[in-house]
């Protein structure tokens, strides 16, 4: 199991050097209904044939983490190279 702190010290792009920040776990945000992209997808669905993509062929065993890094300076979010790990746990401290 992979731990991560709550809070580390690493260089802010926007401010330019290198400040203590906060450790959030991303979260996926909803597609936008009238976006080009989902728009023309759904155009793909419609009428005969299915899904423009082939089905994925399985689940992997672990997943890159995906997190942001909230500078406590500037309030502003950058990310990271992301690893792979099964399980990611935030620690305090
Ligand atoms: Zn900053």
């Amino acid at each position: 199991m992979a731990k991560i702190p709550k809070k580390i010290r690493t260089y802010c792009p926007y401010c330019r050097k290198h400040t203590i920040h906060e450790v959030e776990r991303a979260k996926k945000n909803p597609a936008r209904k009238m976006s080009w992209g989902q728009r023309q997808f759904e155009r793909v669905l419609k009428g005969y044939g299915g899904f423009p993509r082939p089905k994925p062929s399985g689940e992997k065993p672990t997943k890159k983490v995906d997190l942001r890094y909230r500078c406590t300076e500037c309030g502003k979010a950058h990310t990271r190279k992301g690893w792979r790990a099964g399980t990611l746990e935030i620690t305090e401290e």
